[in-house]
């Protein structure tokens, strides 16, 4: 008889086998993968091509058209630099195919021994947008990288990943595809999303978009190209939906928290406006309002109030701790910089002082000895209002009974922050409630919180970051305000605009000179803040000049504040540390030296200094020498518009929201595919959609949403387990 051979069967390839064990990876390879976060196979599905390279027949040089986002092979002609200005280089590498060539410019040195690595006759791919440039088309800033001569080229879109550790974009495709081959698309990945929800988002499933992600088609690669694709909205919605839905459920957890009820007859108030020597703006009574209603409501406020710059958002803050401190709580105020923390020190003490409240201060510089008698009055609860920067967050100080934290200038405080600051209050207080409203002030969860900012956040960005938080908008300037006329020009026109300066100051007005940096710095041929200033002074020894910068003392920073208040200096001279919240009505100049290195919003935050008395004001920004094209027309828009929204908008659109938020502390979750700025639509219904299930479903215990409920837990870890219950 004969024996029948043992069959060796290959193990069958599934979502979670290891990386490892995949065809042309092995253990070495494998731990390599892991590091980066792909250890199994579902983890290389979800890696997802960065862009695609468009092979098609048509995609050669000749046939580029401006404003086309593509990606082509070609080989490098030379590789240069040039002059752009007294110091400043841009590099370029010509490139050609076939049918023709194309400079790829370069501003800025990506990183250092960039352009070291192209030579002449390498084989290279160009992903980028295509511009036109006197008269020319060429790419600016395009992603450049080396391409393996011998892979042929086919007729087809081709995903572009981004290469892991040596491993090409080539071949991560590669076991992309393998693995694609060997998995039936019902096994690819299972469906998260209840039916109901895939048919009103008109969704396609997620295995088969998945799919499509990797295997594009190539007759809609201008879909692809532009990230408009069905299986790419499928897999934005996605990434937009599991953040929403996070959001949404903290908010809820937010409502199902006790805080204080502070609901007092309202004499504070009252005898505090009465002091005003103005009348409030119809915003300012909504806003107001609208925060009592919080703080009324015996849950966690957390609302967000926005304001351009000068609609007063001071005052809504110091109404609102007056309502906690009549309801018997202390209230903590945290701003951005010691400047600004001073300056609502010295408001605060000359509204509350008459009223009898004790008001301090607690800042970097604070001695340790006074550090430690506030520390002892604020737990006895001698404290009514106390005022500070980051210093509030350091550990000692603790708090008698805290129930409101205003926070000034929000964008500069995570949601972090925010829960460091929670813990303040509660010390020997239980964590958590049960469900009964407090019964006495001493039992509560949190604090109220109130978090202001002038830079206003785009929608789309307050939404995603801060989705937790209530709105509110500060959308009227108090009465008499004239808008800051703004002028863009170059260096060249400098003297006319110093003449312009001393009419003003003749006029007994003050001005602002603002530089981007302090010290000479040998690479930027930037005008620095203290040479310049020594020349100002030189060429105007009549006038008195004061510099403010961030690498001065507090006290040294405060005194020139101080004589920049009493009227004492004419000029401050000044970097960026004046951005927010400095309030001399007087000063009715500003002039911005390099405006072009300043974002949008910087720009028009750092306007909003002037422009605050009765004075008719003006801002003048000046170009530096060479600046592009595009400097200027972004630069200009300011011209036109003093919309804070617009204008951050505009900046959002043209900046990417992590230079927008500054990359620190932006918050912002690593979205893999989304784009704010691109996909705001998306955006929106998957936020609709997030909320609407969590009202629907409000623990996700409905058998429909069991998938996406484990998908949810598994995504966003114990912290969403918490938030739905
Ligand atoms: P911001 O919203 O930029 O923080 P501020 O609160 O600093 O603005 O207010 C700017 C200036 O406007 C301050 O000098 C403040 O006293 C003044 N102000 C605030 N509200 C009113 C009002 N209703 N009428 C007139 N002036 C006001
Ligand atoms: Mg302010």
């Amino acid at each position: 008889m004969e024996l029948s051979k043992p069959v060796k069967r290959k193990p069958e390839l599934r979502l979670d086998t290891e990386m490892q064990y995949l065809k042309g990876v092995g253990p070495r390879l494998g731990s390599l993968l892991a590091k980066r976060g792909l250890h199994k196979v579902r983890d290389l599905l979800a890696y997802f091509p960065r862009t695609y390279e468009d092979h098609r027949a048509a995609r050669n040089i000749a046939s580029l058209q401006e404003g086309e986002q593509v990606s082509l092979r070609a080989q490098v002609m030379r590789v240069g630099s040039f002059r752009l200005g007294p110091t400043q280089r841009a590099w370029e590498i010509l490139v050609r195919d076939h049918s023709g060539q194309i400079f790829c410019k370069f501003f800025r040195l990506p990183f250092k021994g960039y352009f070291e690595r192209f030579q002449a006759g390498q084989e290279v791919r160009v992903v980028g947008k295509v511009m036109r440039y006197r008269g020319r088309l060429e790419f600016h800033h395009p992603e450049l990288t080396h391409g393996p001569i011998d892979e042929p080229l086919e007729d087809r879109l081709k995903p572009v990943y981004i290469e892991i550790e040596g491993l090409t974009s080539h071949r991560i495709g590669k076991l992309i595809q393998a693995v694609l081959e060997q998995l039936p698309l019902d096994q690819l990945a299972p469906e998260v999303f209840p039916p109901s929800l895939l048919k009103r988002y008109h969704l396609m499933p997620r295995a088969q978009a998945l799919r499509a992600l990797h295997q594009p088609e190539t007759e809609k690669a201008a879909e692809y190209l532009a990230f408009r694709a069905p299986a790419q909205r499928r897999l934005i919605f996605e990434e937009f939906f599991w953040l929403e839905l996070y959001l949404a459920a903290r908010r809820k957890g937010l409502e199902a928290e006790a805080s204080p009820v502070m609901n007092p007859p309202g004499r504070l108030v009252e005898s505090f406006r009465g002091q005003l020597p103005f009348h409030l703006t119809s915003a300012q009574l909504r806003v107001f309002a609208e925060v009592k209603k919080d703080l009324q409501s015996g849950h966690p406020m957390h609302r967000l109030v926005q304001g351009d710059v000068g609609s007063g958002k001071t005052v809504i803050a110091f109404l609102a701790a007056l309502q906690a401190i009549e309801a018997g709580w202390q209230v903590a105020l945290m701003a951005p910089t010691e400047i600004l923390a001073e300056q609502h020190l010295v408001n605060a003490k000359k509204w509350f002082g008459p009223l009898g409240l004790r008001v301090a201060g607690l800042f970097g510089k604070t001695k340790a000895s006074e550090r430690k008698a506030l520390q002892g009055e604020l737990s006895r609860g001698g404290i009514h209002f106390l005022i500070g920067t980051q210093a509030l967050l350091e550990d000692p100080v603790q708090f008698r009974n805290l129930g409101l934290v205003i926070i000034d200038e929000q964008h500069r405080f995570g949601v972090e922050q925010r829960a460091r600051l929670k813990e303040k209050g509660q010390r020997g207080r239980p964590k958590s409630v049960p469900s009964a409203p407090p019964q006495s002030r001493h039992e509560f969860a949190s604090p109220h919180f109130l978090v202001m900012t002038a830079t206003p956040i785009p929608r789309t960005l307050a939404m995603t970051v801060y989705g937790d938080l209530e709105v509110s908008v500060v959308d009227e300037l108090p009465p008499g305000r004239q808008p800051v006329q703004t002028r863009v020009i170059h260096e060249n026109k400098r003297p006319e605009a110093l003449q312009f300066m001393r009419e003003q100051l003749q006029r007994g007005r003050q001005a602002y000179i603002i530089f981007p940096l302090v010290e000479e710095s040998e690479k930027l041929d930037l005008k620095n803040a203290q040479t310049e200033m020594a020349r100002l002074q030189e060429q105007m020894p009549d006038l008195c000049f004061g510099l403010l910068h961030g690498r001065l003392s507090s006290e040294e920073k405060e005194q020139i504040m101080e004589k920049f208040r009493r009227q004492e200096l004419h000029v401050l001279v000044a970097t960026t540390v004046i951005e927010v919240g400095v309030d001399v009505p007087n000063a009715n100049l500003m002039i911005v030296e390099h405006a072009e290195r300043f974002g949008l919003s910087q720009l028009h935050q750092l306007r909003g200094r002037v422009g605050r008395g009765a004075h008719r004001s003006y801002c003048v920004l000046i170009l530096g020498r060479g600046v592009s094209k595009q400097a200027y027309e972004r630069t200009v828009f300011l011209e036109s518009s003093t919309d804070g929204f617009r204008i951050s908008e505009h900046d959002l659109e043209l900046r990417g929201p992590g230079e927008f938020l500054g990359t620190k502390q932006s918050g912002l979750p690593g979205f893999q595919l989304a784009h704010l700025a691109r996909d705001v639509a998306i955006l929106q219904e998957a936020r609709s959609a997030a909320f609407e299930l969590l009202a629907a479903d409000p623990r996700l215990t409905l058998p429909e949403n069991g998938a996406l409920r484990e998908e949810f837990l598994r995504s966003r870890g114990p912290a969403a387990l918490a938030s739905i219950g």
